[in-house]
């Protein structure tokens, strides 16, 4: 498959992808729509920034339109509507993100889309389910309480997508994801999409899906090639000079990672009164605050983002030419997903790890992971 043309998407979708600038397929959407859109079920593991999102959501919105009767009742009106779709995702952020994805390819098809995520309006998600959505995008966590209360129901899920499995299971929502598919009807089809496929995966993939397509994108655990991969030894009370130097050498956005939520909120304060445009997240903001931040950032009101790992996974922000790892990861894969962050899509990027003279056996260990040696600068 070379282009999205050739695969007779409803005319909708065509229009929608085209006017996004979607031509040719990624690798892994190219292996996982044409299964997908049968209704197999899937098992796809790949880099991050390989385009995962639209690898499952393609096929969703073209199955959901394909059978979607417009409905002839008045509004106002009960429709009695269910979930068709679901998508389960690690964290809000991404969750948000997944939504904005699907609502760029559904314009005009009718398709509608409910977020359910913890530490935003309830109410405000019920009624979107309750208003006809077909497709909800959920963290575990606030779902199951949905499915508790019994504000949703599940019965009529037609396809489920397990998107970032390893990291799901990494944050400990293995009973809850099982509580959740063992709502859904047998007959359902699964999609779960992994950077990384481990034990724990694995047999998550054993007891949930069946006969599954198997596409393997790429070695899994290695940063994507068009990242230049710098190291920095250096003390921490040198650290900050030395992102300054950076932050002055180069133009672009910086997204820099430190270890904790105190370390996040210092930094950024730091950066803030040496006169650089910046912002943080971590999981001690609030939904909004967060929110807010990566909308910032994203519209270029800030250079710099500083998060804690939270930001690690999934989430997309274009342009950002250069990822500091300001303290050092607490896991080789953490590294993975933090310099994913940048060059994605064709672009190239630039990521800097700082680490101090003992901590040069934890730089040997996440260069034994991902493969590659990094680059001492100084
Ligand atoms: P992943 O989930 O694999 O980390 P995403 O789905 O978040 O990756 O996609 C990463 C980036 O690539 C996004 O900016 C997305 O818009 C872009 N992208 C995805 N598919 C394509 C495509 N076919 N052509 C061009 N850009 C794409
Ligand atoms: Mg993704």
């Amino acid at each position: 498959m070379t282009t999205f043309h050739e695969l007779q998407l409803k005319r909708a979708v065509s229009t929608n992808l085209a006017r996004h600038g979607f031509e040719k397929p990624t690798p892994v959407q190219a292996g996982a729509i044409p299964p997908a859109l049968e209704g197999r079920d899937l098992v796809a593991s790949a880099q991050t920034g390989t385009g995962k999102t639209l690898a499952f959501a393609i096929p969703i919105i073209e199955r959901i339109s394909a059978t979607e009767v417009k409905s002839k009742q008045p509004p106002g009106v009960a429709r009695n509507r269910e979930l068709r779709a679901l998508v389960l995702s690690p964290t809000r952020e991404l969750a948000m993100q997944i939504e904005e994805t699907f609502t760029k390819v559904a314009a005009g098809t009718g398709i509608r889309t409910a977020v359910v995520v913890g530490g935003m309006n309830e109410s405000k998600q019920l009624r979107a389910i309750q208003s006809g959505a077909q497709v909800a995008i959920a963290t575990p966590g606030r779902l199951e309480d949905f499915l508790t209360r019994k504000l949703v129901r599940l019965g009529n899920v037609e396809t489920v997508v397990l998107d970032e499995a390893d990291r799901m299971l990494d944050m400990g929502f293995l009973p809850s994801i099982k509580r959740i598919l063992g709502q859904l009807p047998e007959s359902r089809q699964t999609m779960l999409f992994s950077a990384t496929i481990g034990k724990e995966v694995e047999s998550l993939i054993g007891r949930y899906t069946r006969e599954a397509v198997r596409i393997a994108i790429g070695a899994a655990v290695r940063p994507v090639e068009a990242v230049d991969l710098h190291v920095y030894e250096v003390e921490s009370d040198a650290k900050m000079r030395l992102l300054t130097r950076l932050l002055d050498a180069e133009s672009g956005s910086f997204l820099i990672f430190a270890r904790t939520k105190h370390g996040t909120d210092r930094l950024a304060k730091r950066l803030s009164s040496a006169g650089v445009k910046a912002t943080r997240i971590h999981g001690d903001r609030t939904q909004n605050q967060r929110n807010q931040a990566l909308r910032g950032f994203k519209e270029g009101d800030y250079r710099v983002l500083v998060a804690t790992d939270v930001a690690a996974r999934g989430i997309h922000v274009d342009g950002i030419s250069h990822v500091v790892n300001y303290d050092l990861p607490q896991a080789p894969e953490d590294f993975v997903h933090r310099v994913g962050r940048t060059a994605r899509a064709g672009t190239r990027g630039v990521a800097s790890t700082f680490a101090t003279r003992a901590e040069r056996s934890e730089v040997r260990r996440i260069e034994k992971a991902i493969g590659v040696r990094l680059v001492a600068r100084d």
